[in-house]
């Protein structure tokens, strides 16, 4: 596939966004991951249309990906083409109470602008190390704080390749999940938070405050995808893991990390089976002790 598409990729893209058998353990905070057969890094939002077009007529599976922050690539990679929604997708832009910015910011960013401009709602967003496309995929949330409480509009394209916007309501927003996570077609470009005048110190210091949070709790110095499941409905999944005795159990290189029962993390050198075998491992233990069956946060891409 990668000989016969690279050359088409060529007529739309610059040689130097266009990388061949690309490693994806250099793209994702779990540091895992096998080659991809074509990793792209277009810069404009016509460069992803027309892709998009010549990948869907020559029938070539592609995906959209942000700063690699969810996901668990198989160590056998990815079949197909990835494209990622890098810096070159990064600007914002401050209107009264509202930021319009693009699915490549970083989310700590996208809170800098909002703490910059005295703007309080992102607050819960600063320490979570994904780009604002891939948050407003995943709903992503923290400390009582989730994307879908200031969303106002996405910007996306759609299966035909034009680009179109959501409100609020259109992404049927829910636990980690929304419109965006259930239509692998739509990609998300960016889109407008709604925020509200506040008090810079008072911003900061509730920044200051999570961030404290979650160096104390986190493993944040191990790669990791953050919490490995989902919180299960009336349980936190950490707790269950931990009262398991399941913290620091092993499977080659992956472990339940001693600090946070909710993080698997890479610390010796795991390959994507290590982990995938201690997750279901995890799974099986807590299941046989409280009868819950924990459903994983990470998502699992590629070929394993
Ligand atoms: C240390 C650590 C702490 C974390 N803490 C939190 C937390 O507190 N709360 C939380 O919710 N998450 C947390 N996470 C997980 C992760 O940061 C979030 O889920 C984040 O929103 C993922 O963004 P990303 O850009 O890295 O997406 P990726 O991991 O790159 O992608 C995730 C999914 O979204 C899709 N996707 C990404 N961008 C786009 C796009 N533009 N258009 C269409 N599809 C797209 C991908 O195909 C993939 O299926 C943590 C992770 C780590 C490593």
């Amino acid at each position: 596939m990668k000989e016969t598409i690279r050359p088409l990729v060529l007529e739309i893209l610059d040689e130097s966004m266009v990388h061949v058998d690309e490693p994806m353990s250099r793209h994702t905070t779990f540091r895992i991951g096998g080659p991809a057969d074509l990793l792209l890094t277009p810069e404009r939002v016509e460069e992803i249309a027309e892709l998009c077009c010549l990948f869907r007529q020559r029938g070539v599976p592609y995906l959209v990906l942000g700063n690699g922050s969810n996901i668990l690539v198989g160590d056998g990679g990815i079949r197909g083409v990835v494209i990622q929604l890098g810096n070159r997708f990064a600007n914002c832009e401050v209107v009264g109470d509202t930021l319009k910015a693009q699915g490549g910011i970083k989310l700590s960013r996208l809170a800098g602008v909002a703490l910059e401009n005295s703007l309080s709602g992102l607050e819960f967003a600063a320490g979570i190390p994904g780009t604002f496309g891939g948050a407003l995929f995943m709903n992503a949330g923290a400390y009582d704080g989730e994307m879908s409480q200031v969303v106002k509009e996405v910007i996306y394209l759609d299966g035909a390749g034009d680009v179109q916007t959501a409100t609020n309501e259109d992404c049927s927003f829910g636990y980690r999940t929304s419109i965006f996570s259930k239509n692998p077609d739509l990609i998300v470009l960016g889109g407008t938070v709604k925020l509200e005048q506040g008090n810079q110190a008072e911003i900061r210091a509730k920044m200051d405050d999570l961030a404290q949070r979650r160096v104390s709790k986190q493993p944040l110095h191990l790669p990791s995808a953050g919490s490995t499941f989902k919180r299960p409905e009336g349980h936190f999944a950490g707790k269950l893991i931990q009262d398991a005795g399941l913290m620091g159990l092993r499977v080659g290189g992956a472990s339940v990390s001693d600090k946070h029962a909710g993080f698997v993390v890479n610390d010796q050198g795991a390959t994507a089976k290590d982990v995938r075998q201690l997750m279901e491992e995890v799974q099986r233990r807590v299941y046989q002790a409280y009868g819950v069956m924990l459903e994983p946060e990470v998502r699992f891409l590629g070929e394993f």
